[in-house]
């Protein structure tokens, strides 16, 4: 998820850093209550319409493209290398199912924007900031014009979103943002306290700016699943529970990959393993796996809604390093999830970190502190998920093994649609064409690499605690700046 100003991950126990009064301190029988029968599950893949998984590999294969990963940047990769020459072999190799990753179990907000926001992209790169907003744009309806085509039905709703402040700093914070969304174009509008909470009715909010542009909610579940349909029906070959283990370089140019039970021999491989354990040893420094937690209520009632508010159903962030993002879901539950993003110390992405009960029972507080009217409503999913952290909060997009294999990894919590701006890029690298996006700078130079541990976890959470710091202050401080110096950090 895009911050609304700046970075973070975080596994402080705070409540919300808010000046709206005294805040609501819900209690620890509320939390238990809320929580007492919440599957482990992600919402989003856990709704009827799944479609069956494809078989295993069984028999060795070969082929011109073999793509490691089955999330967006995997499919992307797959139905654009088929649109570009339907003739060539492709063979998609996927660990678990399609959607298993960040793709089936993200917020489902989806936004143009390539750079992390317009702040960001504006302090690292601002003489390529116009290209990148129009192709952030291009790709973003695309995606649109795509799932409308294929008859993908992902709830798509280019509907904006609104990011609320919840003390004074952030208010300011916000009427910078509106400025700089007007520069750039986009229909915004800064809502008084008042304004705000006849919205979305909270007792923490003391600003809100309404961006109406550039960004939407969607079901990534459903995109998932209607991407794959559209892989299958180009001919892509789709592998699923087969994990890709092996990398070597063949005598005869191609490479080849091992999976349990067969092996593929590929002229060309994509690795599209997000923040999972890379297979190219050197992607293990330019990215931080970074776990995100996430709750989703039972659907609200009539009356509830009511007390809420919300009619214009867009996607809500708050201001800060720790920020949350919440939306409604098409049933009218609520999906509340961000602030407690954790790093385990040797870069773990084992399956049992996903159940940290601190961080949902967190989540859970701070949603009643945010909604005091909605105490009566229980939890009925909770999960989380890997993001991959870059220290620039872009992704890492590269050959390797001679510019037959490429990579993109690393869009930093913000790739539910920069993934297929990863594969297209991917594929023009592979082609050694020389394009628009491979020319930009964020694909030519790859992010600054995390040091190694035991150095890497001190590091993290002395800069974590910065960032709480500055949340609470509204002061950047002299670490935090150094790092700006040098275009260095770590994000949800
Ligand atoms: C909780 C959470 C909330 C998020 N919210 C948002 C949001 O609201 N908006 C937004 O833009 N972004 C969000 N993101 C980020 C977004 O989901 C990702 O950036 C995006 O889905 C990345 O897609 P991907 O295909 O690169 O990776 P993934 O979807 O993670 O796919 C990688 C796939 O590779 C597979 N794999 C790994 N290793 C192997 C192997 N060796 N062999 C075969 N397969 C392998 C995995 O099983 C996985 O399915 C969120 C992420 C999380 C975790």
């Amino acid at each position: 998820m895009e911050p609304t100003i700046s970075s973070t991950a975080s596994g402080s126990t705070m409540t919300i850093a808010t000046n709206a009064g005294r805040a609501h301190n819900p209690s620890e029988d509320l939390v238990d209550r809320s929580l007492a029968d919440t599957t482990h599950a992600p919402y989003w893949t856990d709704q009827v319409g799944a479609p069956s998984p494809c078989q295993q590999l069984l028999a060795s294969k070969e082929c011109d493209l073999a793509i490691i990963g089955g999330g967006f940047t995997g499919l992307w990769t797959a139905i654009l290398a088929k649109e570009a020459d339907p003739q060539r072999e492709v063979v998609l190799l996927e660990a678990e199912t399609i959607g298993f990753g960040g793709s089936g179990r993200n917020g489902g907000f989806i936004s143009g924007s390539l750079t992390h926001g317009l702040a960001h992209g504006e302090a690292i790169w601002p003489k390529e900031m116009k290209t990148l907003v129009r192709l952030g744009n291009e790709n973003l309806n695309a995606i649109v014009d795509f799932t409308k085509s294929e008859g993908i039905d992902a709830d798509m709703r280019i509907v904006g979103k609104t990011a609320v402040a919840l003390n004074e700093h952030s208010v300011q914070a916000l009427e910078a943002m509106h400025a700089r969304h007007a520069q750039w174009g986009e229909d915004s509008e800064l809502l008084d306290r008042d304004q705000m909470q006849a919205d979305v009715a909270s007792p923490t909010y003391l600003a809100g700016l309404r961006v109406r542009t550039g960004s939407g909610l969607m079901d990534p579940a459903r995109l998932s699943w209607g991407l794959k349909r559209a892989a299958l029906a180009r001919g892509v070959h789709i592998y699923e529970n087969t994990p890709a283990s092996f990398l070597s370089n063949q005598r005869d140019g191609g490479i080849a990959l091992q999976t349990p039970l067969a092996s593929v021999r590929a002229r060309q491989v994509v690795i599209a393993t997000n923040g999972f354990t890379p297979l190219l040893k050197r992607l293990q420094y330019r990215m931080l796996p970074i776990f995100d937690h996430v709750l989703v209520t039972e659907p609200l009632t009539s009356r509830q809604l009511a007390d809420i508010g919300w009619s214009q159903n867009q996607g809500m962030t708050d201001v800060g390093n720790q920020f949350h993002y919440y939306r409604r879901t098409p049933d009218n539950r609520i999906l509340w999830g961000g602030y407690d993003a954790i790093y385990y110390r040797g870069n773990r992405t084992n399956r049992e970190l996903e159940h940290r009960d601190a961080s949902h029972r967190l989540l859970a507080k701070q949603f009643f502190t945010t909604f005091p009217q909605l105490e009566d409503l229980r939890f009925t999913h909770k999960w989380a998920g890997i993001i991959d952290s870059t220290s620039r909060f872009t992704p890492a997009i590269g050959t390797a093994m001679n510019g037959k294999l490429a990579y993109a990894v690393g869009y930093t919590g913000l790739g539910t649609a920069s993934a297929r701006f990863g594969a297209n890029t991917m594929l023009d690298l592979l082609a050694k064409r020389k394009t628009e996006l491979t020319e930009l700078t964020m694909v030519r130079r790859k992010p600054v690499p995390f040091p190694p541990e035991p150095l890497r976890y001190p590091l993290v959470q002395f800069t974590r605690s910065q960032l709480v710091r500055e949340d609470l202050t509204g002061k950047r401080g002299a670490w935090l700046s150094l790092l700006d110096r040098f275009g260095v950090g770590f994000n949800s």
